[in-house]
């Protein structure tokens, strides 16, 4: 089956008890025994629920996975791969790794004795040293987040193998349409589907696929013990918008191409970063902190916010925005500047996308 028929087919069956053609919303904490411990396969919401299964067919699916847990967010998914190490393990990442990400191990996992590493994974001399430590995890990121990096996932998962090393690939920013990472040899996938899976801006949701049943087993005990899960309502959505997956990210990316374009057409632009695929694209202007900020404020289709992936145009600052969390002199290393923009393209028609851009930069010369 082709992945647009996927999208709207598996996990998307039609309730049997009613014929109902979209699967019902199950808004239940509970569910009934006919005695102590039988059940029609549910028992609590926090240990699973239909619409949590029902999304999780249509995920492994799309990702060429056995399995899929869901949970309450991106961060939720990463909560839950981390509570699977131990005191001492190293987990090493990509180097421009999402704040949130960084955050997380740093601030939360490293006191509990998680050593969090990150190296630049385009040096395969450095990768093959830091393998040699022993990391558990290695957790990658392609397209990298906002500076576009493409990483070898194929070549660096099978180097891994030869370790032992278990490969995660947040694949958030590609979604399954563009790229599947456990056909490159990646062994877990993890995204934040409160971006292109959700697609409207208007929930947060997060899920881990895999073909590893034990490491399956262990995704959907975290997200039971540590209490990770989402609402039924979340995951009905996110299933409602996965359908419209495919035609979404192929207009995702027409209209980035259209903009990469124009900006690159731009005398005020220094450098266009834009993998070819997806709908983000991050701009270096040759502007100063303060116009840059004035930029970002002055567009009246791109609005100003956090997030990415869905439906309408944002734009945002990294510097002060989604990446604040990590030392400037960490961020500025890894070509993070501030006069660093990176929109988020979504649908409109592109033609006012363009108008919007070229107004706000006429802005600017117009003391
Ligand atoms: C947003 C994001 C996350 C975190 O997901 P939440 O749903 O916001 O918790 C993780 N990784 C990437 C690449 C993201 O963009």
């Amino acid at each position: 089956m082709k992945f647009s028929t996927k999208t709207i087919h598996i996990g998307q069956k039609s309730d049997v008890s009613t014929g109902s053609i979209i699967p019902p919303i199950y808004l239940t904490s509970t569910f009934l025994q006919s005695s102590p411990g039988v059940t029609k396969g549910y028992d609590y919401t926090r240990a699973g629920n239909p619409n949590f299964t029902n999304l999780e067919k249509t995920l492994s699916s799309l990702e060429l996975g056995k399995y899929a847990t869901i949970f309450s967010s991106g961060s939720g998914a990463l909560t839950a791969i981390a509570s699977t190490l131990s005191s001492g393990d190293t987990v090493i990442a990509v180097d421009d790794v999402y704040g949130g990400t960084y955050r997380l191990f740093k601030q939360v996992f490293e006191k509990f004795g998680i050593i969090f590493k990150q190296i630049n994974f385009k040096n395969f001399e450095e990768i093959e040293k830091n393998f040699k430590l022993r990391p558990k995890i290695i957790l990658l990121e392609s397209p990298t987040n906002p500076l576009l990096k493409i990483v070898d996932i194929k070549n660096i998962s099978n180097l891994a193998k030869k370790y032992k090393i278990m490969t995660v690939v947040d694949n958030t920013f590609s979604s399954p349409y563009f790229q599947q990472p456990l056909s490159f040899g990646a062994d877990v996938v993890l995204h934040s589907s409160t971006k292109y899976l959700g697609g409207h801006s208007d929930l947060i949701g997060g899920a881990v696929i895999t073909n590893n049943k034990n490491f399956a087993d262990k995704m959907h005990f975290a997200r039971k013990a540590l209490g990770l899960n989402p609402s039924p309502f979340d995951a009905w959505l996110i299933s409602r918008s996965i359908k419209t997956l495919a035609i979404r990210m192929k207009k995702h990316q027409e209209n980035a191409l259209e903009i990469v374009k124009f900006l690159k057409g731009n005398s005020q632009v220094k450098k266009v970063y834009y993998p070819g695929f997806s709908g983000i694209v991050s701009v270096e202007f040759k502007l100063s902190l303060s116009q840059t900020k004035k930029l970002i404020s002055s567009f009246k289709i791109f609005s100003l916010a956090e997030s990415l992936g869905g439906i309408e145009s944002l734009v945002d600052h990294p510097a002060s925005m989604t990446h604040a969390s990590i030392p400037k002199k960490k961020r500025e290393q890894s070509g993070l500047h501030d006069g660093l923009i990176r929109f988020s393209i979504g649908l409109e028609d592109k033609t006012d996308l363009i108008k919007d851009l070229r107004r706000a930069l006429k802005l600017l010369t117009i003391k």
